[in-house]
C-alpha cells in the first residue's frame, strides 16, 4: 500500500478497482512481484514530474508499474488482456489505469 503513496507528501488515494486488476495481473504473469515506480500523486508533484494536468495519478486510478524479468511490451499485452483500458508503454515501465475509453500510446 505504501508503494501507492505520493512520494512528497505521503498522501495516498486508491481506487480499488485498480488494486484488484493488479492483483489479477499479477497472477496472470505467474504470481511475481509488480513493482509500482508511481501510484497517486497530488496536484504539486504531478506538475514536478510533468505529469499531464488531468493524469490518472491524481485521482488513484493510475500506477506506473514494471516487473523484473518481464519487458515492458509483455506486460502491457498481459494488462491488456486483463481489461486495462489505458496503457502507456515506456522504455522501462507500464502505465496502467482505469479509464473508461481504451487508449494507448508509447512514451
Ligand atoms: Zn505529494
Ligand atoms: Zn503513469
Amino acid at each position: 500500500m505504501s508503494e501507492f503513496e505520493c512520494p512528497c507528501c505521503k498522501r495516498v488515494m486508491i481506487d480499488f478497482r485498480l488494486v484488484d486488476m493488479l492483483e489479477i495481473l499479477r497472477k496472470k504473469i505467474g504470481d511475481k512481484p509488480i513493482i509500482v515506480n508511481s501510484g497517486y500523486r497530488c496536484v504539486e508533484y504531478n506538475q514536478k514530474v510533468g505529469g499531464v494536468p488531468e493524469s490518472y495519478h491524481l485521482y488513484g486510478m493510475a500506477a506506473d508499474v514494471r516487473v523484473p524479468g518481464v519487458a515492458p511490451a509483455e506486460l502491457l499485452a498481459y494488462a491488456e488482456e486483463v481489461g486495462f483500458l489505458g496503457l502507456g508503454l515506456y522504455d522501462t515501465f507500464c502505465h496502467l489505469d482505469i479509464r473508461y475509453n481504451y487508449t494507448r500510446w508509447e512514451g
